[in-house]
């Protein structure tokens, strides 16, 4: 897997603030903005601004620091779910195709006679 560099990523801290970013490239900025604190920083300011004038316009106060680590560490808990999921079904359909296969061949030995 490639991973995205600090410009990709720049490029895509507003999807992320506004929820607009998704897969593959969901999962690749999260991994990058966990290890490149240069990265993290700039997200955090971002994602302050961005919260901050919402919640003035709402008169809300919340702790929009923790708020964002809060969100990163779901959002990537979703993901491995996500990701372990589709592991899952990847190994279910591999076990159909066994089976079918097996299917088959037992059902051309019965038919034809020949003993696998
Ligand atoms: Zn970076």
């Amino acid at each position: 897997m490639e991973y995205i560099d600090c410009n990709v990523c720049e490029q895509h801290m507003n999807s992320f603030i506004e929820n607009r970013l998704v897969g593959e490239m969901l999962w690749q900025f999260l991994t990058h903005v966990e290890r490149c604190p240069e990265c993290f920083e700039e997200l955090e300011i971002r994602y302050l601004i961005e919260r901050a004038l919402d919640r003035i316009e709402n008169g809300e106060s919340i702790n929009l620091r923790k708020e964002l680590s809060r969100k990163i560490r779901v959002t990537k808990k979703a993901m491995y779910f996500h990701y372990f999921m589709e592991d899952i079904l990847r190994m279910l359909e591999v076990f159909s195709m066994i089976v079918i296969t097996y299917e088959v061949f037992g059902f051309l030995s019965h038919f034809f006679g020949i003993v696998f």
